[in-house]
């Protein structure tokens, strides 16, 4: 642990990891056990998981492949209904985004927004400008006529972003949105997203194993132990600057304490 104010948590004592997070919360997970398969070859992929997600947060979950990060997006996003526990769930839902940007590779950037917009129910004039809108919003006007399969990763999941914020949801499900591309794309993204989040006021629950990642964007960090997942440890960050020195020394805590974890599981 560094001395300073910023960094709290993983130390016995420094904070309620009982139950971390925000009141009043817009998403919770009160004791959530998750086990997948059958009989013989069950996994408990999360186990009396508690959490919450304070509205308008920006909230980086943190942990190693196979901790049960999906998992838990999936049970917000009312994908999968919990083993045991309890999950609240935002009314208006919840979106989700994936590395694989998962947009229809020979549709137009456009139609694959609209389409989004369709299914919510937007009439067939406004869905144009509306997409118009969401494709400005995500740096995206130039390529609206362009087919997916013809952009960059960065663009891809520019789109993808667009076609989220188009369910209008008041929480976006972030899965390791930016694990597959290059790092300058990648801290360019982090200033899109962050300026996005300021201006939109949306809930934002972004998954991730890279520890940069998660202090550069989040408001606050948890990290999740391995199989079977649960909080381990809070940092809060929102007052701590993308890149700088003071974000440094923080990453710096939290690789500390999971690698105790992994070592612990070796
Ligand atoms: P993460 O996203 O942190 O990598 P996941 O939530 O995808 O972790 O998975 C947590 C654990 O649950 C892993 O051990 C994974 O293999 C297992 N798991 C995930 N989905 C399934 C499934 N559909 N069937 C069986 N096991 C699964
Ligand atoms: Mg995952």
């Amino acid at each position: 642990m560094s001395g300073d104010d910023a960094a709290t948590g993983a130390e016995p004592g420094a904070v309620n990891l009982n139950h971390p997070g925000v009141e009043p919360a817009i998403v919770r997970l009160d004791s959530v056990t998750h086990e997948y398969g059958g009989a013989g070859r069950r996994v408990v992929a999360l186990q009396d998981l508690d959490l919450a997600v304070g509205r308008g947060e920006l909230l980086c979950l943190l942990g190693a492949s196979g901790c049960g990060k999906s998992t838990m997006l999936n049970l917000i996003a009312g994908l999968e209904d919990p083993t045991r526990g309890a999950v609240t769930r935002p009314e208006s839902g919840a979106a989700l985004m994936f590395q694989d940007s998962a947009l229809f590779p020979w549709l137009d950037v456009t139609t694959n927004v609209e389409l989004a917009l369709r299914l919510r129910g937007v009439p067939r004039r406004e869905r144009q400008q509306e997409a118009r809108r969401l494709l400005a919003l995500v740096r995206l006007e130039d390529a609206a006529k362009r087919r997916v399969h013809e952009l960059s990763g960065g663009m891809r999941q520019r789109a993808a972003l667009a076609r989220a914020l188009a369910q209008n949801t008041e929480v976006l499900l972030m899965d390791e949105p930016f694990a597959a591309l290059d790092a300058i794309t990648r801290d360019l993204l982090h200033l899109e997203l962050l300026d996005l989040w300021r201006e939109l006021g949306r809930t934002i629950v972004f998954v991730t194993h890279n520890v940069r990642e998660a202090v550069a964007l989040g408001q606050r960090v948890l990290l999740l132990s391995s199989r079977p997942g649960r909080v381990i440890g809070e940092w809060h960050t929102a007052d701590v600057e993308g890149h700088g020195a003071q974000a440094a020394g923080i990453a710096a805590d939290i690789t500390a304490a999971l690698r105790r974890e992994l070592e612990r599981h070796a």
